[in-house]
């Protein structure tokens, strides 16, 4: 490990490295996110003023309405539902999230924020294998001893964090609309999606469903919701599965 100012000692340990499992928490959502979806569609194909609109748009009727939009293709009144999740990874998965540029994002800042110890993701293929994680993990320490002797000697955070690897952990409040969001799972729930960023868009599905059941019935990569993989050659050919399956059980393949 870099030594540090301070160097570790029986008084003065070195601070104690911390694994940050990737996770996604629904935080806050527009109250009623399926009546809200459909009262808005409503407005679309009726003359109709806000109470008339609200007259018997229950639970019920509004799902019926969100199934039909999804099925026309009618995803603008989508856009009316917001989600907010926290998210804890590294940073190459915010890397790729903010990727999605129909979303708002917050994140940690390390010019503003400085990490007292090192807090890192830690990738399976590493965890796997010893050697590769005991090599990781010496890494990741000798990186975060350089990042506080940069400190130590005047860096400023914003310079001094650019010794940090990719690995290293961040956190984040974004909120995607609903129509986003299916499009982001579509993308990310995807097999060819890196592992990180999968995960992370499967706790996100997991949990606009126990708010949304409906509105995201159908949210996740093509080869469920159309019966079809647009990744040609690099295809994981999961899609011929999912269309045998629905012939055996006698149903129509998705899409
Ligand atoms: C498996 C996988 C591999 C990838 N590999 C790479 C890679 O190697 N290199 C790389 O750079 N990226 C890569 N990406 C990122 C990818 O190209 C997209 O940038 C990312 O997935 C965000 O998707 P999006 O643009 O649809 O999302 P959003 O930015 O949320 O946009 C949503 C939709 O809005 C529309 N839209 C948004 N902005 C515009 C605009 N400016 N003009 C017109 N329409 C717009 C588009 O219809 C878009 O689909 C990869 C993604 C995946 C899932």
């Amino acid at each position: 490990m870099t030594e540090l100012e301070c160097p570790p000692g029986p008084g003065n340990p070195a601070p104690e490295p911390v694994e940050i499992r990737p996770t996604a928490r629904l935080v806050n959502h527009t109250p009623e996110p399926e009546v809200t979806v459909a009262r808005a569609a409503r407005l679309c194909y009726s003359p109709a003023d806000l109470e008339d609109l609200n007259r018997d748009l229950d639970l019920h009727a509004a799902r019926r309405l969100v199934t039909r939009l999804r099925e026309m293709g009618h995803l603008s009144p989508f856009e009316h539902a917001s989600f907010q999740f926290y998210i804890e990874g590294s940073r190459a998965l915010l890397a790729q999230l903010t990727r999605h540029r129909i979303a708002s994002y917050s994140v940690q800042s390390l010019r503003y924020v400085t990490p007292e110890r090192p807090e890192y993701v830690v990738p399976p293929a590493v965890r796997r294998d010893p050697q590769s994680a005991a090599l990781y993990h010496k890494r990741m320490l000798e990186a975060f001893g350089a990042y506080r002797e940069l400190l130590d000697r005047g860096v400023p955070g914003e310079d001094a964090r650019m010794v940090l690897g990719q690995g290293v952990a961040t956190r984040l409040l974004c909120t995607f609309n609903a129509r986003s969001l299916h499009n982001f799972f579509a993308l990310r729930c995807c097999r060819r999606a890196q592992w990180e960023i999968r995960q992370v868009a499967y706790q996100m599905r997991r949990e606009v469903r126990k708010v949304a059941p409906v509105l995201f019935e159908t949210a996740g990569p093509a080869c469920e919701v159309e019966g079809h993989c647009g990744e040609g050659e690099f295809s994981c050919g999961r899609y011929r599965l999912l269309r045998r399956r629905a012939g055996r059980a006698g149903g129509s393949p998705p899409g």
